[in-house]
């Protein structure tokens, strides 16, 4: 991990951890496949039922318009022989001669009227507009001065409007359904044989008539199914069907030179219209026109409804490839799921994980391979290090305890004299110091032996300073049987020694000390030099005392007091 910052390794264990709220590859592949195809087919199946709808309308007009105006050509023909027969009823020879009383041309309307049932009434009036003959007789002798057809046919031929019946309203029989009689007038003069018109010849024809042409023409034709067929007259005012009477019709002239248009027309709907002029090449243009409209929903229904079809198909398919692309997705994400659940378990340390075959996908199985490999190393690694480690810790253990040993060693020899295995000066130092503490705080005195070797530089002159280190062992040795376990003793430097009493402040106790330490060195012979003495100052803590060594002082004052004194004797320093 040498080469690697912390920051770094900071960073790759916040990658590492799985964000919660994350979506798993599953649920991301099922959407993104399911919107995809749903997204896809919808466009296709709209831009598909647009189109469809486009070319259906295009379709549905052509043949609205063809029906139409075959309608209208059937109708254009029914008015047309419908005028020449009363034109030429007109020119025939009994109404030419101009005596239009006779009885022939009675019978001769009569006979007209008879074979064509579609006259109401025909008849002939003279020059000033009365009747003259008529059939049923109806009229007769009556002044149709005023009627727009006699107007006319005094001139040309007439073909006239729709009208409601005005004089014959009250002699024919009326309409089984109640409608007003109407009629379509046609008029022709009648000219004698010097040129002059001498009367003329009209006959009203019943309305109904008009509308059967219509209705027989429409009747049985496929392209005609739920459509309108309407007459309309030159005013735009609707003649048929008797329901949209006298109702007037948008412009349903065609744009853009086609046959059919999608208009909005006054009921508020949307009608596929189709128009065509009703040419009927009478003598008088009547100026009609046929319009065929079929309500817009009703002529696109069928793509509509396959639109609808379509639609459903589309989501049905949606789903279904949602569904396979939720088996796929799990059938790639199954390995890399259980890929990261042995990451996971790695993570955790647990026991060699299981890693997936991933067979059916080659770069996972790659994965997959790579991880378990990378798995054992890091595992075996990790495993080695910890073997490291704990033979480390076993070796710090070890070393430590060894110094700590060493350590004490160092502090026991620091604290000791070579020599004669006694403490040393600097022990002496400390533990007169913790004395002296001892007595000013909690009043325990205690009393100070300095021991010097009498005229000891003789016994290493006479003997050689290894006599001399023997004489000093002795004389330590000695010291060290005398005292109590609570004594303490040291060297104090070269042949001289120096012992603390604790809680002793009593003088006579003090001196017995000495007085034994000094009778057992002067008792114990030594090899090769025979007996030798000492000399032992004796000092007491006083109240008065300020410094430890003001002990030491008077200890060695005794001592040289001793010393004065003849050697191998105790001296005591006064209280
Ligand atoms: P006094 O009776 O007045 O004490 O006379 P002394 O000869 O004992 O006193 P002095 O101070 O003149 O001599 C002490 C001698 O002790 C001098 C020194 O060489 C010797 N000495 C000091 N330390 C050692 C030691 O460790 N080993 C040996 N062999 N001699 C030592
Ligand atoms: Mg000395
Ligand atoms: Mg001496």
């Amino acid at each position: 991990m040498d080469g690697i910052p912390n920051e770094d390794i900071k960073r790759m264990h916040e990658q590492s951890a799985p964000t919660s709220g994350a979506a798993s590859l599953r649920s991301r592949l099922t959407l993104w496949f399911g919107s995809l195809a749903l997204f896809t087919l919808l466009s296709a199946g709209f831009y598909v039922g647009h189109i469809a709808i486009e070319k259906m309308t295009a379709a549905e007009g052509a043949a609205m318009h063809a029906s139409a105006a075959t309608v209208a050509n059937a109708l254009a023909t029914g008015l047309r022989e419908r005028e020449d027969e009363i034109y030429l009823l007109s020119r025939s020879s009994r109404l030419a001669s101009g005596n239009l009383d006779a009885v022939e041309v009675l019978q001769s309307l009569e006979r007209r009227k008879e074979v064509h049932q579609e006259y109401a009434w025909i008849g002939v009036a003279d020059t000033d507009g009365t009747i003259v003959q008529a059939t049923g007789g109806m009229l007769v002798a009556q002044s149709v001065r005023e009627r727009p057809w006699f107007k006319s046919a005094l001139k040309e031929r007439y073909a006239g409007d729709v009208h409601e019946a005005v004089l014959l309203a009250k002699l024919l029989p009326g309409h089984p359904s109640g409608e007003p009689l109407r009629f379509v007038d046609f008029a022709a003069p009648i000219v004698g044989a010097n040129g002059q018109t001498v009367g003329v010849l009209g006959a009203h024809l019943h309305w109904s008539w008009v509308t059967g042409l219509v209705e027989d023409a429409v009747s049985g034709r496929r392209g005609l199914q739920q459509t309108d067929i309407l007459i309309v007259d030159r005013t735009n005012h609707i003649l048929y069907p008797e329901r949209l009477t006298g109702e007037s019709v948008p412009d349903t002239s065609p744009a853009q030179h086609l046959d059919y248009e999608v208009i909005h027309w006054p009921d508020g709907r949307d009608y596929l219209s189709s128009e065509v002029k009703i040419n009927a090449k009478t003598h008088a243009d009547l100026g009609w026109r046929l319009v065929a409209r079929k309500p817009l929903d009703i002529a696109t229904r069928p793509i509509r409804d396959l639109s609808g079809q379509l639609l459903l198909l589309g989501v049905l398919a949606a789903l279904l490839f949602a569904l396979l692309a939720y088996h796929l997705a799990r059938r790639l994400s199954r390995p890399i799921e259980q890929l990261a659940q042995a990451a996971r378990q790695v993570e955790s340390r647990q026991a060699m994980p299981q890693f997936p075959t991933g067979r059916q996908v080659r770069e996972i199985a790659q994965l997959s391979q790579s991880m378990q490999s990378m798995t054992r190393s890091l595992l075996a690694k990790e495993q080695e290090l910890a073997a490291i480690n704990s033979t480390l810790e076993a070796t710090v253990i070890e070393r430590t305890q060894a110094l700590t040993e060493a350590n004490a060693e160092l502090a026991r020899l620091a604290a000791q004299d070579g020599l004669t295995g006694l403490a040393n000066r600097r022990r002496f130092d400390e533990r007169l110091t913790d004395a002296f503490l001892a007595c000013k705080r909690y009043g325990r005195d205690f009393s100070l032996l300095l021991l010097d070797v009498d005229h000891f530089k003789q016994v290493n002159d006479t003997h050689g300073h290894p006599v001399g280190d023997r004489v000093l062992k002795q004389v330590a040795k000695l010291i060290g049987e005398s005292l109590r376990a609570t004594d303490f003793v040291a060297r104090y430097g070269g042949e001289e020694f120096v012992v603390l009493l604790p809680d002793t402040s009593d003088r006579t106790t003090s001196l017995g000390v000495a007085e034994k330490l000094r009778a057992a060195i002067a008792a114990a012979p030594v090899a090769e030099v025979g007996h030798i003495t000492a000399s032992i100052g004796l000092s007491i803590t006083r109240a008065a005392d300020q410094d430890p060594w003001q002990i030491v002082g008077r200890a060695d004052a005794a001592l040289y007091q001793a010393k004065a004194a003849g050697r191998n004797r105790v001296s005591m320093a006064p209280d």
